[in-house]
């Protein structure tokens, strides 16, 4: 459920990263992809484009445990194989199967199934007094379509959370245990009348709110943002 603001061109060195010796821009990735030099830097790009976040659980990501992960799988367009405007950075490696269901998230779970572009939609990034507009976030660490969207564009949003199997119990755990807890004790701790209380929420959303690299950050922001009036 990240956000992902590409640039209106591609960027100027995409030619030289996806070009095979000698000197053919590949449109192949599937067949061409182990024959890139530079194919890092790609990557790299990506990843700094997403502020180090996965495109789709937004888990922390880096150079060594992400992949370039094609949004339109390549299996089903390889003209958009190595386009830049279909491609992204995921996380890859240090997954656990849930151990309810037996299954992996993001990359290593939709395999080359279709997922709607729902990193790609403006409303789903969460900006100053408004959260995002297609998901709910519950205190469990699960995250929903919300529930007033219209009924084609909600059944999108479920299909993009189940077919990347974004609330694997690793991700709630590490979303409400994780992310969520240390704010939830603070909030605890402080005296009931104090004046701190009533504006602690808001600070904390400001605080993830201008942190683009947070993990999780839109979770957070559309969990806190319910508790201090935002929808
Ligand atoms: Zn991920």
């Amino acid at each position: 459920m990240q956000f992902i603001k590409k640039q209106t061109t591609e960027p100027i060195d995409w030619n030289v990263w996806f070009t095979v010796p000698p000197d053919r821009r590949t449109f192949n990735y599937g067949t061409d992809c182990s024959s890139l030099p530079r194919i890092r830097e790609a990557k790299q790009f990506l990843i700094d484009e997403q502020h180090s976040l996965c495109a789709y659980c937004q888990q922390k990501i880096d150079i060594d445990n992400s992949s370039i992960e094609h949004v339109t799988p390549k299996e089903h367009n390889k003209e958009l194989s190595t386009s830049y405007f279909n491609l992204v950075a995921v996380c890859n490696k240090n997954q656990v199967k849930d151990h309810l269901t037996g299954k992996f998230h993001c990359d290593r779970e939709r395999g080359s199934n279709i997922i709607p572009p729902v990193i790609f939609y403006s409303n789903t990034k969460s900006v100053a007094n408004k959260t995002n507009f297609y998901f709910t976030a519950y205190a469990s660490g699960e995250i929903a379509a919300k529930p007033s969207l219209e009924i084609t564009i909600r059944n999108q949003i479920e299909a993009f959370i189940n077919i990347l199997n974004l609330n694997h119990s690793t991700l709630k755990d590490n979303r409400a245990k994780g992310a969520l807890r240390g704010m939830t004790a603070a909030y605890s701790s402080l005296p009931d009348k104090s004046h701190k209380k009533s504006i602690f929420w808001r600070k904390q959303y400001d605080r993830i709110l201008n942190n683009q690299f947070h993990p999780f950050r839109e979770y957070l922001l559309v969990y806190i943002g319910s508790k201090i009036g935002l929808n």
